[in-house]
C-alpha cells in the first residue's frame, strides 16, 4: 500500500471535478475536513482526512485548515509576448493587434527582452494558482525557446510554440514557410515531451497563414507524435470577413484548417464567439477543444460566446485568459468573467454554476489540450498539481467564508473574491512553484 514511502498528508478543505457538471449532477466532489496524501509526486489518495489519515498513519501531516485546495488552474489561451500590453483597452482586435500587439510581438526579436518577459510571464501564471498553461510564443525561434527554458526553471507544465506567419502582420513578424519549417522542427526536438513542457503547432491565425504555411503545418503535425494544434478561430466579425476573402474556397472559417488536418483532438482553437452553421457540429466530432476567453470577448468588443451552443452541440470548452487581449492572469476571475457575460448573454446564455466554473478552469482544460490522465483533478494516480488557497486575514473573502453554510457557497465565494492574493502555495508535481510564507503559517 504505501511501498515503502509513506507521502505527506495536507489537510484542508477541498474541491475537485474528477466529472464533467455539464453532463452529469454530483460531479464536484468536496470534503470539508479534506485531505490529500501527496507520494513521489503523485496523488496517492484524496478524501476525507479521517478516514485518508486512518489508511496512511506514518504520513507526514501538514495542517492546512483555513484555506482551500483546488486543483492547479489550467490556462489553455495566453500569448507570453503581450504581458506589457496588458490593460490597452479602447480598440477592437484587428485595431487593437496593429496598435498595440504586433509591435510588442515584434520586440521579441530582442532575446534579453524576450527572456525576461518570459520569466515575469511564469511568475505571473504560478502566482495566479496556474499550473499548466497552453500557450502562444513568439513569433521567433529564439524567443520561444527562451519561454521554454524559462519554463522548466519555473517548473510549470507549458504547451508552447513557436508563431507562425507569413503575410499580413508586420514584416518582421514573417516568416517563410521554409524557415517555419525548420525552426519549428528544431524546437519541437529540443523542448517536446521534455520534462513538463509539450509542443504546439501554432499559426497565429488564417489571416496571417498562407496554404502553404498551413501546409508546413499539417506536415509538422504529421512527422511528429503527440504534438497539440492552438490557433485563433472566429474571434471577431471583421477578421471573418478578411479570413473569408483570403480562402474564398472555404464553406467557413473551420474548412481552412480542417481542409489541413489541423482540427483534430489535440487541437485547441480561441474564442469561437462567432460561430456558423455547421462549425460546431464539425468541431464537436472531431473532438477540437475551444478556448472560451471572456474577459478578452468583452474587452475587445468581440461579442458574447455562444456557450449554450458550444455545450448543446457536444464541443469540449476551456478557458483562457487571453493576456493581453484579455486583462490579466487569474483564472478565477476569468471563471467569474465567463458567469457574468453568460448572465447578460441573450443567444440564450448558459448559467453557470460554482461547480461548472471550477470545472472550466480546470479539468476541462486538461481534457482540451490532452492532459487529463495527468492533471485537472485529484484523482489517485495523477500529477500532485494544486493550488492553496487562503482568504487574506480581515478580508471580505475571510467574512464570507466564515458563516458559509455549504462548500459549493464557498467556492462560489472562491471565484467571486478571490484573485492572487489568496494564493498561498502552488505545486507542479508535489514541487513548490510558488510559495507565500508569513507569520501565520
Ligand atoms: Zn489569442
Amino acid at each position: 500500500m504505501s511501498l515503502g514511502v509513506p507521502g505527506e498528508i495536507l489537510r484542508a478543505p477541498l474541491l475537485h471535478t474528477p466529472r464533467n457538471p455539464f453532463l452529469e449532477s454530483g460531479a464536484l466532489e468536496s470534503y470539508p475536513d479534506g485531505a490529500l496524501l501527496l507520494r513521489a509526486g503523485k496523488i496517492a489518495a484524496c478524501g476525507d482526512y479521517n478516514e485518508v489519515r486512518a489508511a496512511h498513519p506514518d504520513a507526514a501531516y501538514r495542517d492546512l485548515r483555513g484555506g482551500f485546495l483546488l486543483p492547479g488552474l489550467i490556462d489553455t489561451h495566453i500569448h507570453f509576448p503581450q504581458l506589457r500590453i496588458l490593460g490597452s483597452l479602447g480598440q477592437e482586435l484587428m485595431e487593437w493587434l496593429e496598435q498595440f500587439a504586433l509591435p510588442e510581438e515584434a520586440r521579441m526579436a530582442e532575446l534579453s527582452y524576450a527572456s525576461d518577459t518570459a520569466h515575469r510571464f511564469l511568475h505571473a501564471l504560478a502566482s495566479h494558482g496556474t499550473t499548466t498553461a497552453m500557450v502562444f510564443g513568439a513569433h521567433f525561434a529564439p524567443a520561444t525557446a527562451a519561454l521554454f527554458e524559462a519554463a522548466e526553471v519555473a517548473g510549470l507544465r507549458i504547451v508552447s510554440g513557436l508563431v507562425l506567419s507569413d503575410r499580413g502582420l508586420l514584416p518582421e513578424l514573417h516568416q517563410t514557410p521554409e524557415t517555419a519549417y525548420r525552426d519549428s522542427g528544431e524546437l519541437i526536438r529540443r523542448f517536446h515531451g521534455k520534462g513538463r513542457s509539450r509542443y504546439a503547432v501554432t499559426p497565429r491565425f488564417a489571416i496571417s497563414a498562407s496554404e502553404a504555411m498551413l501546409e508546413v503545418c499539417q506536415t509538422l503535425m504529421q512527422e511528429e507524435e503527440g504534438l497539440r494544434f492552438q490557433t485563433h478561430l472566429n474571434e471577431n466579425r471583421s477578421e471573418i470577413e478578411i479570413v473569408a476573402r483570403l480562402f474564398p474556397w472555404a464553406e467557413d472559417y473551420l474548412a481552412i484548417y480542417e481542409r489541413y488536418g489541423l482540427t483534430a483532438r489535440r487541437a485547441v482553437m480561441a474564442h469561437n464567439v462567432h460561430p456558423r452553421p455547421g462549425e460546431l457540429e464539425r468541431l464537436a466530432a472531431g473532438g477540437t477543444a475551444v478556448a472560451h476567453c471572456p474577459s478578452s470577448n468583452a474587452a475587445l468588443g468581440s461579442g458574447i460566446f455562444p456557450l449554450r451552443r458550444h455545450i448543446e452541440a457536444g464541443v469540449r470548452c476551456s478557458l483562457g485568459t487571453d493576456v493581453g487581449g484579455g486583462t490579466g492572469f487569474g483564472m478565477l476571475k476569468e471563471g467569474l468573467q465567463a458567469y457574468m457575460l453568460q448572465r447578460l448573454a441573450l443567444n440564450p446564455g448558459a448559467p453557470l454554476n460554482a461547480a461548472q466554473l471550477l470545472y472550466l478552469a480546470t479539468r476541462a482544460g486538461a481534457e482540451a489540450i490532452h492532459l487529463e490522465d495527468e492533471v485537472g483533478d485529484f484523482s489517485p494516480g495523477k500529477s500532485a498539481d494544486f493550488v492553496y488557497l487562503r482568504p487574506p486575514a480581515g478580508s471580505p473573502l475571510a467574512a464570507v467564508v466564515e458563516r458559509a453554510e455549504s462548500m459549493e457557497r464557498i467556492l462560489a465565494a472562491l471565484f467571486t473574491l478571490g484573485d492572487s492574493s489568496c494564493v498561498r502555495e502552488v505545486r507542479v508535481g508535489g514541487t513548490a512553484v510558488y510559495c507565500v510564507k508569513s507569520d501565520d503559517d
